[in-house]
């Protein structure tokens, strides 16, 4: 299957060779013909498969064949719902690099930024908006935009904007909208509530599904640590110390650990830059940017990164914790590993975060293999995958050892992660010490 084959119009054609697109994905493969066909879709694909252009692509070229009604002040013709501004953001730029050529016009509003250059925008019309409900709903009250002619709506990570709380805001918003129009839904997961709203929004969907979850994740090597509470920080930084790594994502449950393990890691000389909801959008873009140009090190987020957030070829990410939502994890590990490219995904987890492994296994339908990181080994995970990760257990299958007796062995084992640990000590104080010298 190639791009031509699907019959979208040479501008569009053109766009996608310029971005070195050479086929399309899945996703794309499925959706794009049936959008083309004016169908309503339903379709299971997260961030990372190549879901914006399979609907981006088929609208620019729908909307290019049809003359504007209002020539003089174009009314939105295709609206696009995105549950964060970072997504809403991605999305408005692939829009616009994809439809470069064509005499279309597009905005992406979101909130956490100015209104009033948003204003101006739309009163000089867009044809296609990407837009967070909130801020959509803002524009609304104002009046500075009128939804009366949408001819296509996406709901661009459904279960997302419906678990963000934006139900009322989503039903507000299609009260307004033409019922005559075409809708698309994208999201990871067939919940009650994206069910729900396929329901009062959608004719007749057609169900395409791409995901199956743990497929997804098998393209990113997952390694799952198990370590102590409170040994996780040194832990993590020793990681990425020793291994030399120069652009880590690393997540936390809550933006109170984002905050301390980014001081962490930034005190042990490693560049840090920290991205939560209480961060201002101007720092928020500011941390992305400089981690995408490579300027520093580590971002440290919670999971309002793990949608949305495209770098190339990211080759790490970590969760230091566990994330609540079990989905969020493949939302996360999908930071790497993205188009094509391998990643690896590391896991810290404590003997608290047990049960949440165990949904995350539920969703993977795969169980993960437990290891321990040498010199933070804990003796508190009390697992049978785990027991198998024991000292005794790797000295059983440890052929370099073969002929020594077991206690021998432990004695050896004890006194290397003694002089590991020392070693660690010693560059945690240099690193320290070079801190304070700059
Ligand atoms: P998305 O799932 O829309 O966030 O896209 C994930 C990444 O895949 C983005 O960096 C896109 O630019 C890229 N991408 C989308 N479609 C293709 C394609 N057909 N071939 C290669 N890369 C693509």
């Amino acid at each position: 299957m190639s791009f031509e084959k699907l019959g979208l119009v040479p501008e569009v054609l053109t766009a996608i060779d310029a971005l070195e697109y050479t086929k399309p994905t899945p996703v794309q493969a499925k959706v794009i013909p049936l959008v083309l066909d004016g169908k309503d879709v339903m379709a299971t694909a997260q961030t990372g498969t190549g879901k914006t252009a399979a609907y981006a692509l088929p609208i620019l070229h729908l909307l290019s064949k049809k003359e504007h009604k209002e020539k003089s002040k174009r009314a939105v013709r295709a609206l696009i719902l995105a549950p964060t501004r970072e997504l809403a953001s991605q999305v408005g730029k692939s829009v616009e690099a994809y439809g470069k050529d064509l005499d279309l016009t597009s905005a992406a509003v979101y909130g956490g930024v100015k209104f009033t250059p948003q204003v101006k925008k739309l009163e000089k019309g867009v044809d296609i908006l990407i837009a967070t409900p909130g801020r959509l709903l803002e524009h609304i009250k104002q009046e500075s935009v009128n939804l009366s002619k949408v001819e296509i709506v996406v709901f661009d990570e459904a279960d997302r904007i419906l678990d963000m709380g934006f139900w009322a805001e989503v039903e507000s918003i299609l009260a307004l909208i033409p019922k005559k129009r075409q809708t698309l839904l994208f999201s990871v997961g067939l919940s009650k509530s994206v069910k729900r709203l396929s329901e009062i929004s959608m004719k007749k969907p057609i169900k395409v599904e791409i995901n199956n979850q743990g497929d997804l994740a098998k393209k990113v090597k997952q390694t799952i640590y198990v370590c102590d509470k409170e040994k996780k920080c040194e832990l993590l930084s020793f990681m990425i110390g020793t291994n030399n790594w120069h652009q880590v994502l690393v997540f936390t449950k809550t933006k109170q650990s984002a905050d301390e393990v980014g001081s962490f890691l930034e005190e042990s000389g490693l560049k840090t830059l920290i991205l939560h909801g209480d961060k201002a959008h101007s720092q928020r873009t500011k941390a992305l940017k400089d981690f995408k140009a490579g300027t520093i090190r580590v971002l440290v987020a919670t999971d309002i990164a793990s949608r949305g957030l495209d770098i190339e070829e990211l080759p790490h990410v970590i969760n230091y914790e566990l994330p609540g939502d079990a989905e969020d994890y493949i939302h996360r590990i999908g930071r790497t590993g993205r188009a094509g490219h391998e990643g690896e995904a590391i896991s810290l987890v404590c003997k608290e975060e047990k049960s949440v492994l165990k949904d995350i296994e539920k969703i993977l339908k795969y169980a993960l293999k437990v290891e321990f990181f040498k010199g933070f080994e804990t003796k508190v995970w009390l697992d049978k995958e785990a027991s198998k990760n024991t000292i005794k257990g790797r000295i059983e299958r440890s052929k370099e050892l073969k002929g020594k007796s077991p206690n021998s062995i432990l004695g050896m084992r004890k006194k290397k992660a003694n002089d590991r640990n020392a070693e660690r000590k010693e560059t945690m104080k240099k690193r320290k010490e070079n801190k304070g010298k700059k």
